[in-house]
């Protein structure tokens, strides 16, 4: 349940957590308190009458609800303001490569207006005998080229025991869509600060995500992102996965984190991965997180559906132009007289 404080009755938050911390869950968030497994009959006559509005349908999923958080969650890093009216490109190979194939990459990735830097490290491959990345070696690669260009660095950590070394040379988490799940490494990354990026399972619903999302934020790590990267469907004959564009608005309507799309997972193929950004663009996302590379048939990951510098640059210049569209108001006169 959700209480809403009236603002000149703030002061029986406390009381309210006093009262209830001890048998059930309780979070504040301004004059927001929500206090897991109770109902109004369990509220006193003066708590009653010190709330603005009393919310009892609530997700598990409380803390990242907006119900407990209306307002859209900002995360910033050295380079970036992520989330509300921002837009932030995120760019760069599926895998770490090699120390002058990364910074190449940045190169091109700043160009198109990313301000992160993506690239594997620790490599969740569907095959055990299919590349894993570079490794220890990879962070470096990756911290480094982003260094030199200005940029910050995101990059997949797959298991717990690896949090705190990738948390020294990234300034975002990525957890892949096999490790939605995976409960031990979102508590992990949420006894630490560093911004995440969830991706959404293959076969995960959007309450699934929420609830993955909220492992994090029980840690105490609030700065979550969450990406749509193509759910399996019927079909992936010509496209990877499909893209779930109207998880966006629905996300978006649900939580406060940050909605991003990675059109490049989704599409599996190059040719549909513009297409694919774009309309993640025009659903609402705050951002993209898209695989490039200079040479996608020597790739060592992913190469099929990597965009090349020149159709990472107009795919980031169509993507702008679009995000203009969706979040500039426009005056309807409307003829039609009803
Ligand atoms: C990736 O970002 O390269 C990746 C493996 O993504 P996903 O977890 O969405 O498959
Ligand atoms: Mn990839």
């Amino acid at each position: 349940m959700i209480i809403v404080i009236k603002e000149d009755q703030l002061n029986k938050i406390d009381e309210i957590k006093d009262r209830f911390e001890d048998k059930h869950e309780v979070f504040v968030h301004n004059n927001r308190i929500a206090v897991q497994g109770i109902t109004r009959d369990d509220l006193l006559f003066e708590e009653v009458n010190a709330a603005e509005q009393i919310i009892e349908d609530v997700p598990k999923s409380v803390q990242g609800s907006r119900l407990f958080h209306p307002e859209d969650t900002i995360i910033r890093t050295a380079h970036s303001v992520i989330g509300g009216d921002n837009f932030t490109m995120m760019a760069g190979p599926c895998s770490v490569e090699g120390a002058d194939h990364i910074k190449l990459m940045a190169k091109v990735a700043k160009a198109g207006g990313a301000t992160v830097l993506r690239g594997g490290a620790y490599k969740p491959r569907t095959s055990p005998y299919s590349f894993q990345g570079l490794g220890l070696d990879g962070l470096k690669f990756l911290r480094n080229a982003a260094d030199e260009f200005g940029m910050d660095v995101i990059t997949e950590v797959m298991d717990d025991e690896h949090v705190d070394l990738v948390g020294q040379y990234t300034d975002i988490f990525q957890i892949g869509a096999r490790n939605m799940q995976n409960f031990s490494l979102l508590k992990a990354v949420g006894k630490t600060k560093i911004p995440v990026m969830l991706k959404r399972g293959m076969s995960a619903t959007i309450d699934d995500i929420l609830n993955a999302s909220e492992y994090i934020a029980a840690g105490g790590n609030h700065n979550i992102m969450i990406a749509e990267r193509g759910i399996r469907t019927f079909d992936n004959k010509y496209t990877r996965n499909t893209l779930d564009v109207g998880a966006v608005p629905v996300l978006q309507k649900l939580t406060h984190y940050t909605v991003i799309i990675d059109p490049s997972h989704a599409a599996g193929h190059t040719e549909f991965v513009t297409p694919e950004a774009l309309a993640g663009v025009a659903a609402g996302a705050c951002g993209l997180i898209v695989e490039i590379h200079n040479d996608p048939a020597h790739a060592f990951s992913d190469g099929p559906q990597a965009l090349k510098p020149d159709q990472y640059l107009e795919m980031a210049q169509k993507a702008l132009a679009v995000r203009k569209v969706v979040t500039t108001p426009v005056n309807v006169k409307s003829e039609v007289k009803l």
